[in-house]
Parts: structure tokens; C-alpha cells; sequence
């Protein structure tokens, strides 16, 4: 066999292996995963900024590990979740709306693998402030900045446990609410309805190595990085 040929035949014996090893989700590059018609699958985003880039706010050992361990491992497990329990949803959206026929591993690691991508991209580097549609809208729901802020920090502080605070859109309507464990306001099981529009973590991995049992001062410092145009982006 020529060189030529016999790379393009182990090019396709390697597309045939990719296609049989389908149902225990091995790593394929895009052709190969439309050939075989693969489902939902969850990625991790990508970190838009650097460990260390929150910093004081967020500690850069703190954002490693939250990342590159908490992140990774529910992203994993919910992608290991789909492929064993042959959970087919074509959408996240689906996928959500459909938690309570879900497994607690597909339903606690999806939510881990949505909430954290949502929550790197709330975040930026240095003091944002609210653009003139987002002030308005909050204004208008909560009265003023500072009744928002409040309501949110309480919500964040309340949470009993593990959690999330979040702010969402429910039919036009801002709400502030938090939710249990890796839940989140997408999914039927939860009281709290709507499109995420900013959402915090409040899961004691997310600050006690900087914080420790002062959930507050944490809270109080993550106002400082909140990105405010991806919360404009997604403010209808
Ligand atoms: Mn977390």
C-alpha cells in the first residue's frame, strides 16, 4: 500500500471505530459526530479571562479549581449521564424542561454544566456598571438599583446550602429567586421560572477558600465583577 493510500485507510477505519463507539461517547471531531448523529452533548465554555483576572474579588486558586475540577467533572458526568441512560433531548432547553424525568446524575450535572458556563460569562474583570436599558428595566421591577441589589444579596445569602441566586425574565417580568443545589429557573421542577439573565454561585466551593463561612463579604465583592452587558445582551 502506497503512503497516500494507506493513511486515507486509516483515516477511515478511525471514522468506522468513531461511528460503533457512539453510545460510550468518545471524543469525535465535528464530521465524524454528525455522521453518527450524536444528541445533546454539554461543553465546557471556554474561561473569557484568566484565573487570576478577578482577583481580590474572586481568588485565582478558587476560579482553578472551580473550573478545571468542579466545572470539568459535571460536564463529564451529565455527557456520561446521556450516553448510559440514552437520554436523547436535542436541546439544552428540553433537556430542562424535562428534569423531573431525569436521572439526579443528569439533572444535578447538566444543571452544574449550564449554570458555570452562564456564570464565567456574568462575570468580568474590574467594575462594570448597568447600561441605561438594564437600569431602566431593573428600576422598573425593583424600584431602584440599591432595592435590587439588596433583594438580590438576600437571596444569595438565604440560600440555605448549596445554591444559585438569579435574576430572569418570566414572561416579561424581572424576578429574583435562588435555586437548590444545581437546579435552575429552566427547569420544570423548580419554583423559580424564567430565562436566566444573571446568576450567582453560592455553593461553598465557589468561595471558601477566600471567605470562608462569610458568604456576605462574598457577595458583596462579586458586585464588582458583574458583567452588565452580557445581562443587556440577554434583557429582551
Ligand atoms: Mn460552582
Amino acid at each position: 500500500m502506497k503512503n497516500m493510500d494507506r493513511r486515507k485507510f486509516v483515516k477511515d477505519s478511525l471514522k468506522i471505530t468513531a461511528v460503533a463507539a457512539v453510545g460510550s461517547s468518545i471524543l469525535m471531531n465535528s464530521e465524524d459526530a454528525s455522521a453518527a448523529a450524536v444528541g445533546l452533548q454539554f461543553a465546557q465554555v471556554t474561561l473569557p479571562y484568566a484565573f487570576n483576572a478577578l482577583e481580590p474579588n474572586i481568588d485565582a486558586l478558587t476560579m482553578e479549581i472551580h473550573y478545571t475540577k468542579h466545572h470539568t467533572a459535571y460536564v463529564k458526568n451529565v455527557n456520561e449521564a446521556i450516553a448510559a441512560e440514552k437520554i436523547s433531548f436535542a436541546t439544552e432547553k428540553e433537556f430542562f424542561a424535562n428534569a423531573s424525568k431525569l436521572s439526579m446524575k443528569a439533572r444535578n450535572n447538566g444543571g452544574g454544566s449550564w449554570n458555570h458556563n452562564f456564570f464565567w460569562q456574568v462575570m468580568k474583570p474590574g467594575a462594570g456598571t448597568p447600561s441605561g436599558k438594564v437600569t431602566d428595566a431593573i428600576n422598573g421591577a425593583f424600584s431602584s438599583f440599591d432595592k435590587f441589589k439588596d433583594q438580590f444579596s438576600q437571596a444569595a445569602i438565604g440560600r440555605f446550602g448549596s445554591g444559585w441566586a438569579w435574576l430572569v425574565n418570566d414572561g416579561g417580568k424581572l424576578k429574583i429567586g435562588s435555586t437548590p443545589n444545581q437546579d435552575n429557573p429552566m427547569m420544570d421542577v423548580s419554583e423559580l421560572k424564567g430565562t436566566p439573565l444573571l446568576c450567582l454561585d453560592v455553593w461553598e466551593h465557589a468561595y471558601y477558600l477566600k471567605y470562608q463561612n462569610k458568604r456576605a463579604d462574598y457577595v458583596a465583592a462579586w458586585w464588582n465583577v458583574v458583567n452588565w452587558d452580557e445581562v443587556a445582551k440577554r434583557m429582551i
